[in-house]
């Protein structure tokens, strides 16, 4: 029967933990509930049947289901995959925090370590259909009653910290906030691998652990892992929030689920003449706030007096003392009252962390991605699997709104790693196969990844139709396993090296040919083989800019310039489709020949990307 809520305190308690909007007051309201039920947070094991079973309580009956249908999933063993596993989670962002609810699922003890006290960012992530299923399936909307409701789907990063926060700690996550993690601590004597943290007489100092999770979002990774840099053309992005007043008027405005400059010239043209607003593209979503992320030109930031002097070197040109904040401010409005049609009313700044108006510009020239996401150390014998998750291993570009797909993606990746080491798979196995998947993950599209939401789990095969699992060789990643003599284990398993097979002759033919059409036309571009004709880059320039004609000026290249021309060319292969390069742009200029299998797989993937996105 349902009783009224007053009668049980417990009740009022988990409704005040449910409800509450602030990670300080969800942390308060989860150390009451637990005490008055008498539940140990710190027994991760049992934490989460207790807790249920103590609370009786049919608001909460609900949530119990769905975390329990997802627990009861193969592949977590009923908590036994990972039982003897300790995982130390960096980071309280979306990725680390959706890493660690299905670590506590394969049964791990999960602490994470953040180093702010709040969460309070405003921004707003756009959400791919699988992650909102996801979020449904977790009890999203328990928690957070408006959890896509609206037309186009998203979340700001606060609300699905929330979220998730609250889940991992129904789960028995350990979250520490204001701790920040300084490094890691080399085993000695009987002590395992342990963290170095700020303030360094905290608990979570002691936690030794066998996984180490790194989850500090930006361009933070750990010793050991190396960060490509990849530099596209001059790309300033703006993001603004706006307070939403809920109103009849605000609910009528249109969102805008991103308008790309080649998409709707005339909208940009107007903005430019009309108001001196010059963009790429512009996104704006009606969430908690009337969130905008913006690319802007260069010259019109110039002109507009945002940035105050030109200069080649972006951190130079962004640098805060070479950027009117007050101009930015009127950029940013003007440009989210005009794609707004002025319906808009009373545009008002909401307030970030600092309590100044939430506006913001950011350098998204170079993107980063780390090389591998993952690695093996061992130390007196000691073993530590680390991995990235989130922005640390790929960063996402915000306008695309792949950061939360992906970083779910490489989270769900991670815990099957992850339980792979629980259950005793040899460390290098386990490293090819999270590297395989690493692979493909800065190709995954909604188009190209299961549609079958209802299936997904941390099992790869239920998300990505066609993965190979072992397209990485546990030879191939040697140098990821960090003995303390710094030799790796003895490959497990031989090389099987790639055949050309025998009908590939006709594939051939008909990869040229498709070469041959695509770059029809362009100026010193002549395709006539899988090798020499690619060696000044010009080519590979051509392929791009006919599908994407906005990311390449082909008539500032120079046909002589080809360390310049391959350099752009496979930086922008692999930061807007996630293709490896076969060959340094350096290693075209040289008079050796050009290797044609390489080639050839380089460009099969190439055309492999390119076709799908416009087909
Ligand atoms: P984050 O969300 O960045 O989380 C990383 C967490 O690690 C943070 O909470 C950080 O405090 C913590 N941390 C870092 N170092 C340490 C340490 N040493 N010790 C302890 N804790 C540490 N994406 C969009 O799509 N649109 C946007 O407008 C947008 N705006 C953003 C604005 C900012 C200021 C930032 C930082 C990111 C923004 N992003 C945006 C990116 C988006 O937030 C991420 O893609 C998404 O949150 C997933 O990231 P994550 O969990 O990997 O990392």
């Amino acid at each position: 029967a349902n009783e009224p809520d007053s009668v049980d305190p417990s009740h009022a308690l988990f409704d005040r933990f449910v409800q509450a909007q602030t990670c300080k007051e969800t942390q308060q309201n989860f150390i009451e509930l637990c005490r008055h039920l008498e539940v140990e947070p710190r027994d991760y094991k049992h934490f989460y049947s207790k807790l249920k079973d103590r609370l009786n309580y049919w608001k909460a009956k609900d949530l119990w289901q769905k975390i329990d249908k997802r627990a009861a999933h193969l592949d977590y063993d009923q908590g036994q995959a990972c039982h003897q596993n300790k995982c130390l989670v960096l980071g309280a962002g979306p990725c680390g925090l959706r890493t660690a609810i299905e670590l506590a699922l394969l049964g791990a003890q999960v602490v994470v370590l953040e180093k702010r006290a709040s969460f309070t960012r405003n921004n707003v992530l756009h959400l791919w259909l699988y992650t909102i299923r996801d979020l449904l399936n977790l009890g999203a909307k328990k928690f957070y009653g408006r959890f896509c409701s609206g037309s186009i789907h998203h979340i700001s990063i606060r609300q699905l910290q929330m979220i998730l926060l609250k889940l991992a700690l129904i789960l028995g996550v350990e979250v520490h906030t204001g701790v920040t993690f300084e490094g890691l601590q080399e085993p000695s004597g009987s002590t395992g691998w342990r963290a170095q943290v700020s303030p360094a007489s905290h608990t979570a100092a002691a936690f030794e652990f066998d996984v180490f999770i790194s989850a500090g979002g930006g361009r933070y990774v750990p010793d050991g892992f190396k960060v490509k840099e990849l530099r596209g053309k001059l790309a300033i992005g703006i993001t603004a929030n706006f307070v939403n007043r809920h109103s009849k008027q605000e609910a009528r405005v249109q969102e805008i689920s991103g308008v790309a400059r080649i998409y709707n010239q005339k909208f940009f043209q107007a903005l430019q003449t009309e108001i001196g607003v010059d963009l790429e593209n512009i996104v704006y979503y009606k969430d908690d706030t009337h969130y905008f992320v913006m690319t802007a030109k260069k010259g019109s930031l110039l002109k507009k007096g945002v940035i105050k002097q030109d200069f080649s070197d972006v951190n130079q040109l962004l640098a805060p003392a070479n950027v009117n904040q007050e101009a930015l401010q009127k950029y940013a409005y003007d440009a989210a009252d005009f794609s707004t049609d002025h319906m808009l009313p009373d545009l008002e700044f909401a307030k970030n962390h600092a309590g100044h108006p939430d506006v913001a510009m950011f350098d998204f020239t170079c993107m980063h991605r780390a090389e591998n996401a993952s690695l093996v150390k061992e130390r007196k014998g000691k073993r530590l699997l680390i991995a990235l998750v989130g922005d640390s291993l790929v960063e996402p570009f915000w306008p695309l709104g792949t950061g939360i797909a992906r970083g779910f993606l490489a989270a769900f990746d991670t815990a099957w790693m992850v339980r792979s080491w629980g259950k005793g798979v040899p460390p290098l196995e386990v490293l090819a196969e999270r590297e395989s998947l690493y692979q493909l993950l800065s190709q995954t599209t909604p188009e190209n990844t299961s549609k079958n939401y209802a299936a997904y789990s941390i099992d790869p095969s239920t998300r990505y139709p066609n993965a190979n699992l072992s397209l990485m060789k546990p030879v191939q990643i040697k140098r990821l396993y960090n003995i303390e003599d710094g030799k790796a284990n003895k490959p497990t398993k031989p090389i099987i090296k790639t055949k050309l097979k025998k009908d590939s002759i006709r594939r051939l033919e008909d990869l040229l040919s498709w070469c041959q059409k695509n770059t029809a036309g362009y100026k010193h571009v002549k395709v006539k083989d899988l090798s020499e004709s690619w060696r000044s880059g010009m080519a590979l320039c051509a392929l791009i800019h006919n599908f994407r004609p906005e990311l390449i000026d082909m008539s500032c290249l120079d046909e002589y310039n080809i360390t310049g021309n391959n350099k752009l060319a496979f930086d922008l292969m692999e930061r807007e489709f996630g293709i490896t390069p076969v060959m340094r742009a350096s290693e075209m200029t040289t008079c050796g020949k050009i290797d044609q299998l390489s080639m050839v797989v380089y460009l099969t993937q190439i055309r492999n990307a390119l076709t799908e996105k416009h087909t």
